[in-house]
């Protein structure tokens, strides 16, 4: 699915200050193209918006883009790709054997292990038979409505004791590249995918001699690169968890800023009232429950920021900052009150839109 748009969409989360100046047939201002592409790609909706020297140098780039998200997932992350490095690790649980893991999924592994140590455990890709269980991967937002039947609390407590971080690998360290799973054991990597994607088309980027700028969404996550060609920064907004149609705040970024959220609105099931998320507490196997709709990193680092959102989520806003503030990366927390709690780096400006104060000097 290719589209060649004429008048920039903004995106639920992405919205480009002045982009509304692109003109019908792809060509922007200030001699710069835009080019705008969406695909599917690891199950969700990556958007590429381009400003380039070259329309062909956008097109060649936004479909290299494709190709190698296409490999990560085939080829290293996915657990339902039977192909996938994950999967035949995951296939190895209990069987006592081995499995020799590659360079690159060995450097993902010790990077989330690490992040599972710093959070107690808020944060374990161990969980993917909880994950299975409530069959996350199939959830929309709230499409399941009156099909679900919440798992058996027996069958939770049992996913629950074969999962554990700490059973794999010397947490802290890059995992070794010999790893082997304990029986029942699932690795999951649906918490860190999307960052990990954004870091990979990051460095991508930066090999474009003809592409001076661009932003990149996967899902909800957002990757700004460079500036755009009116001097302006990138504007991304962050959704209101009690009106999804909605921005709660807007964010001024230069570029190199990953942004990813989690929030209990992008997958859940509704029954009898209560809401079931696709965040989970390691320690319960139920949805987290930490008086938050939803939290917000902004950091340097796709991975991080997106392991990060996921572990601040379940520890909720104080454990939450403490994480963000070790790992010196800006946070926004939007409470079930509604209220909007941001960590010290971040400040509004005159026009009521956050910026990070290093980036104001
Ligand atoms: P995110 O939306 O980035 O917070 O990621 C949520 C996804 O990560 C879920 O769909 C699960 O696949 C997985 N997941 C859920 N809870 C956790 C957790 N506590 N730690 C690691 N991965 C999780
Ligand atoms: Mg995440």
């Amino acid at each position: 699915m290719k589209r060649f748009f004429g008048v920039i969409l903004l995106c639920i989360m992405v919205m480009i200050c002045g982009g509304c100046g692109t003109r019908p047939g792809g060509l922007g201002w200030q001699g710069n193209i835009t080019w705008q592409y969406t695909d599917t790609a690891m199950g969700t909706v990556i958007q590429q918006i381009i400003y380039a020297d070259e329309d062909e140098a956008a097109q060649d780039f936004s479909h290299q883009v494709m190709r190698m998200l296409s490999e990560l997932e085939n080829q290293h992350i996915s657990w339902r790709k039977e192909t996938s490095e994950l999967a035949r690790l995951n296939a190895t649980a209990g069987t006592g054997e081995s499995f020799e893991v590659s360079p690159e999924l060995s450097e993902i592994l010790g990077r989330c292990l690490d992040v599972s140590e710093a959070s107690g455990g808020a944060f374990d890709i161990t969980i993917g038979s909880v994950v299975r269980l409530w069959n996350i991967d199939s959830w929309a937002a709230g499409e399941q409505e009156g099909s679900f039947v919440v798992p058996d609390a027996t069958a939770i407590e049992a996913a629950v004791r074969n999962a554990g971080y700490h059973r794999i690998g010397n947490t802290g360290q890059t995992a070794s590249s010999a790893c082997m799973l304990p029986e029942g054991m699932q690795l999951d990597l649906g918490a860190v995918g999307k960052g990990i994607a954004l870091g990979k088309i990051h460095e991508l980027l930066k090999t474009q001699s003809k592409i001076q700028a661009a932003v990149i969404s996967a899902g909800g996550s957002v990757l700004t690169y460079g500036r755009k060609p009116d001097g302006m920064t990138w504007k991304v907004g962050i959704v209101d968890p009690g009106n999804t149609s909605q921005n709660i705040a807007v964010l001024s970024l230069d570029g190199g800023w990953y942004v990813a959220t989690s929030g209990d609105y992008e997958r859940y099931v509704e029954v009898d009232g209560v809401r079931y998320h696709h965040i989970i507490d390691p320690t319960t196997g139920y949805p987290a429950d930490s008086n938050i709709r939803s939290v917000t990193i902004i950091s340097r680092d796709g991975l991080l920021s997106d392991a990060l959102s996921t572990a601040c989520f379940v520890l909720g806003v104080e454990e939450g900052m403490r994480l963000a503030k070790e790992y010196e990366v800006e946070a926004l927390f939007v409470l079930n009150s509604g209220e909007v709690v941001m960590s010290e780096g971040m400040t509004e400006d005159f026009s009521g839109t956050i910026i990070i104060k290093s980036e104001s000097k």
